[in-house]
């Protein structure tokens, strides 16, 4: 397993989490069975939210047997009242099933404490104004909530909450296809819109958990992809991966069979996790923009050409920090003898070996 640093506290995470929605697909034993094999398999990760009630208290047991080397997202607006899962924007039910959550035997506490899933201004403007925002400020200064963080489909909403200053974490749907086409309520925004967002989060500090990595299952099979051709889970995972500001990957599991098939990822070759068909499936931009793929890999002078394309733009949008991270890089875009190998690889028709004169002209070196 690989690990990422959560900018604000500096927790380590797991690059792949566990989204429980389809957990209630198995019976107790496989969901403590399944959550306890992932903990063996080094996920630290886990949502906190379900389709319906059944699977809280199994996972509670699981990871009350490891509490404090894991880190759940709790959700301040979903309510279990009536064992189903239901979203509510009413701070006394949202409240009162927070804490029926944190109740849970084993939890006690949310890692991150989660505005769930607001997509609508008004819906927002009730979260802060109605009582659910003040409660979760008080919970997190009485460290019942570790760290502040937030659910959404949108890049509107995303922004709202970003700009508050007071989040660690979003959680985003976040795959190529919300990405690269207008196929679903759940990818809103136009893709350059959402590729500047990711980077907002990087540039803020914020780190982003993704959910829906496969579309609901929509990118593992061609006949229901939009883009008429099969990714696996784990290019999938990697495209995820590979997106500014991402932390982690929680993909929805339905028992131990699921958590195989997205383990796959921590030991698949380089060329499993090349998700460079993309390039040929989905309809580009009318300006070849860089995806951090590493397809166009190996460089001749060594240069980490997705890297230093990511801290790039980055540091175009004022990151600092991306910016000292480039100059720290052993090998710079000065270094590019221009052999022109990444402009032929390229699936995504970037002129990189252009580019890289563009970097080293910006960075000065
Ligand atoms: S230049 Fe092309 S192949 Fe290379 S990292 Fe960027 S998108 Fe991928
Ligand atoms: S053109 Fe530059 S960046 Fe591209 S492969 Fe050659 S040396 Fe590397």
């Amino acid at each position: 397993m690989e690990y990422r640093t959560l900018p604000h506290g500096g927790e380590k995470i797991s690059v792949i989490g566990l989204g429980a929605g389809g957990l209630h697909n198995a019976g107790p034993k496989e969901i403590e069975r399944t959550i306890e094999a992932a903990i063996d398999a080094g996920v630290n990760f886990f949502d906190f939210v379900a389709t319906n009630d059944t699977p809280f208290e199994p996972m509670g047991r699981a990871v009350g047997r490891h509490r404090s080397d894991v880190h759940l997202q709790v959700h301040l607006g979903a309510d279990f009242s009536r064992h189903a899962y239901a979203w509510t924007t009413d701070a006394k039910v949202a409240i009162a099933e927070f804490e029926r959550r944190l109740a849970v035997p084993g939890v006690g506490y949310a890692d991150f404490g989660f505005i769930h899933c607001i997509d609508e201004s008004a819906d927002l403007d009730r979260v802060l104004n109605g009582g659910i925002w003040e409660y979760a400020l008080r919970q997190r200064d009485a460290g019942v909530i570790r760290h502040l963080g937030f659910s959404t489909h949108s890049v509107h909403i995303a922004r709202r909450l970003l700009a508050t200053g007071e989040m660690d974490l979003g959680m985003l749907s976040l795959n190529p296809m919300y990405d690269y086409t207008d196929e679903s309520v759940y990818g809103k925004g136009e893709a350059a819109d959402r590729a500047t967002l990711y980077q907002e989060f990087e540039r803020a500090s914020v780190g982003i958990s993704v959910m829906k990595p496969f579309a609901g299952g929509q990118l593992l099979d061609a006949a229901a992809s939009p883009f008429g051709a099969a990714l696996t889970c784990t290019q999938c995972i990697q495209y995820a991966l590979d997106r500014p500001g991402v932390l982690t990957v929680l993909p929805g599991v339905r028992g131990m069979d699921d958590l195989r098939d997205i383990l796959a990822w921590v030991n698949a070759t380089p060329a499993e996790r090349d998700y460079s068909a993309l390039a040929t499936m989905a309809p580009q931009s009318r300006e070849a923009r860089c995806v951090y793929c590493n397809h166009c890999q190996p460089c001749p002078a060594g240069l980490q050409i997705g890297l230093i394309n990511k801290y790039y733009d980055l540091a175009c949008l004022g990151d600092d920090l991306a910016a000292e991270h480039y100059r720290n890089l052993e090998r710079h875009a000065g270094d590019c003898v221009g052999c022109g190998h990444c402009d032929k690889r390229c699936p995504f028709g970037v002129a990189q070996s252009a580019r890289m004169a563009e970097i080293a002209a910006y960075f000065g070196a």
